[in-house]
């Protein structure tokens, strides 16, 4: 029996064999009724234009100013990066850790990945690597925590709205855009449909 043919269930180990689906068609756990796989033509192609599209977002957010205050005539604007090191020189190492992992650090990892792997399966070519690749998404996927951030960042925003005049900037427009986006990549990345992909190129 060709190995290829077997899948594995994530949740109870079941070793069952892979059929054919219909279009739109999920395959589940004969034991536990986990889903195990999807047939979803080009769902690689919608995973990679919305995984561009969270590359141009990402850039915006972090080319921008987040919010800017002004207070007595005084404007200050800051992007995410000038918020990151402002905590750094603050002494409150954790905390700009913690906002530098999960709003640039690991979405930018994410994104670049996904990017890695399925641009030169668009054009079929092989990839290398897609193993680890895949392991180090599923790593990193906890930890892209954009929409605590940006929780925050609107209850900072209305506080500092009493105290003086907040505007707010391009940067969290792209923020807010990029949430439902990087969510829609989790959604539509099939690592099974990957798989399936390199064994025909290889
Ligand atoms: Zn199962």
């Amino acid at each position: 029996m060709d190995v290829s043919e077997l899948i594995v269930c994530p949740d109870c180990d079941c070793l069952q064999r892979r059929v054919p689906l219909p279009l739109g068609g999920a395959a589940r756990c004969s034991r536990c009724d986990a889903l195990l796989y999807r047939s979803c033509r080009n769902g690689t192609q919608k995973t990679l234009a919305y995984t561009v599209t969270a590359l141009f977002l990402f850039l915006i957010a972090n080319s921008y100013p987040i919010a800017g205050i002004e207070v007595q005539g005084n404007r200050q604007a800051a992007s995410l990066y000038d918020a990151v090191s402002l905590l750094w020189q603050e002494g409150h190492i954790e905390v700009a850790v913690l906002v530098g992992l999960t709003t640039l650090i690991t979405p930018i990892i994410q994104i670049g990945l996904v990017l890695f792997l399925l641009v030169p399966l668009q054009f079929n070519h092989l990839v290398q690597g897609v193993a680890p690749v895949l392991r180090i998404l599923e790593t990193v996927r906890p930890w892209s925590m954009m929409e605590v951030f940006f929780l925050g960042v609107l209850v900072s925003l209305f506080k500092l709205e009493q105290l003086a005049h907040v505007e707010v900037g391009i940067a969290l427009w792209a923020f807010a855009a990029m949430i439902p986006i990087l969510i829609a990549v989790g959604m539509t990345f099939e690592p099974d449909e990957i798989w399936e992909k390199v064994r025909m190129l290889s």
